[in-house]
């Protein structure tokens, strides 16, 4: 059978931020797909609040659905800083800067030479994004959007792929976008399927390491007391770093902590661990010149959750035309640069613009054409990713001050305009 866009039929693994926004690509590209989520739903409450950059908004943009991110989220402005005993150390204006920056045309899935949203960064909760990018899908799309499905195994067959969930339902298809998040099922089976198959292209088994884990609260607005919806602040100092926004209806706080050992093993936790963290670090203030800590957040909390924070970025991001992927489940860092989901969301428009540029060209090889815009999909986004991954860490070892000349930068060099400005051009997110 010849490959063309109206018979190729992808499925989409997990209905997370990066998941939903392929959806939203492919519609746009004329491709059709089935996404298979593990929930009840693809829009829930749960989760951190998220920080938009430039980059993810101007591919929300791309995908015409800007206005009513805007309406759902909070412009952020300038970050204030203080050390572990609430003294500043010096505010930073990455933020405001941002809202300058053109987006390196190298990055970017669109086809202008420069653009630039020119916005600052916003945040919003993940319901709220979720919410809106399935909202925005025509009716159609939404309904192949499949909930309860959790990917079990995926086989190759001669003319694609088959799915077969957990319930022992299948869904077959031409190929698989692996939108599964850090723990990825997808990338175990393109793992597994490509040692089966001898494939000169295989990925270590457990390919991130974690360095750090992350206790995010979310708590309401309504319990704050003189925090303005836009306040960004971060405490940094040995051995712990917060980052705290605040948002119209909800504040969120990301705490960093570092493992004696860096490991590449799965941790999992109980609410005692997350209690433990807060006895140890409670007495930390968020903000300047405001006596909320961290423990009448976590007391006041709407939602909290402990996570590892993994990073790395994989070695090889697809598997022949078969199995392809985007987001957490090809690269995880740190969010101390609010990276992740801006850099999954411009993978998957990237992803879907190469796909449906394979599709129209005119060579005799089917196969071949898709697994070479995987390969150019890949080449557009691994290096940009590394160095994300390396930007997001070193930013999470400055703030925890792991080490006396990182404490130094951080203190004395990092709060001058000068700096910020040198670095501001070149941060990519
Ligand atoms: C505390 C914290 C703060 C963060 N802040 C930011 C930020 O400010 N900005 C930013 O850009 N990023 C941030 N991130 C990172 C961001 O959350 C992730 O990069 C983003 O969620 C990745 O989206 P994803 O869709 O690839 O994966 P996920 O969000 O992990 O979604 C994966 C989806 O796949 C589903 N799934 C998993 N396994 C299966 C299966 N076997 N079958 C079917 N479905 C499955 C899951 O249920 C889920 O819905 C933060 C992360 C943390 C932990």
């Amino acid at each position: 059978m010849s490959i063309s866009k109206s018979n190729l039929k992808v499925i989409i693994v997990g209905g997370g931020p990066v998941g939903l926004t392929a959806a939203h690509a492919l519609t746009k590209a004329g491709i059709s797909f089935t996404l298979l989520e593990q929930r009840p739903s693809a829009v829930i409450d749960a989760g951190s609040n998220l920080v938009l950059q430039p980059e993810g908004l101007l591919t929300l943009s791309s995908l015409g659905i800007l206005p009513q991110i805007m309406a759902a989220s909070t412009a952020l402005g300038k970050i204030e800083r203080i050390d572990h005993k609430g003294r500043s150390i010096g505010n930073v204006d990455w933020f405001l800067n941002m809202a300058k920056k053109y987006v390196n045309a190298k990055y970017r899935h669109d086809d202008t030479n420069k653009a630039s949203t020119g916005h600052a960064p916003r945040t919003l909760s993940r319901h709220d994004l979720t919410s809106v990018l399935y909202n925005t899908l025509p009716v159609d799309k939404q309904a192949n959007i499949i909930p309860d499905k959790k990917l079990a195994t995926i086989t190759s067959t001669p003319t694609g792929v088959v799915v077969t969930c957990t319930d022992g339902s299948t869904y077959e298809g031409s190929l698989i976008i692996g939108a599964d998040g850090s723990h990825s099922k997808s990338r175990a089976q393109m793992h597994s399927l490509a040692l089966s198959s001898a494939s000169t292209s295989v990925n270590e088994e457990t390919p991130f390491l974690t360095t750090y884990n992350c206790l995010w609260i979310r708590m309401p607005i309504s319990a704050t007391q003189g925090i303005i919806p836009g306040i960004s602040s971060e405490t940094h100092g040995k051995g712990l770093a917060t980052q705290f926004f605040a948002g119209d209806d909800t504040a969120v706080l990301g705490i960093y902590e570092p493992l004696p050992e860096p490991t590449k093993k799965r941790q999992y936790f109980t609410s005692a661990d997350e209690q433990a963290l807060v006895e140890r670090w409670g007495h930390v203030k968020l903000l300047h010149g405001n006596d909320l800590t961290i423990a009448e957040m976590y007391a006041k909390r709407a939602q909290a959750g402990l996570v590892t924070l993994e990073e790395g970025v994989l070695e090889h991001w697809s598997w022949g035309s078969k199995i392809v992927l985007v987001g957490d489940a090809a690269h995880k860092y740190t969010p101390s640069t609010g990276s992740g989901c801006n850099n999954g969301m411009v993978d998957a428009c990237l992803l879907a613009k190469e796909l449906s540029a394979a599709l129209e060209e005119n060579e005799p090889i089917e196969a071949a054409r898709i697994e070479a815009a995987f390969a150019r999909y890949q080449n557009l986004r691994k290096d940009v990713s590394i160095a994300t991954c390396t930007g997001s860490g070193r930013a999470t070892a400055m703030a925890t001050w792991s080490g006396s000349i990182l404490s130094f930068i951080d203190v004395h060099i990092i709060p001058r305009r000068i700096v910020q400005n040198f670095i501001g051009k070149r941060i990519t997110v």
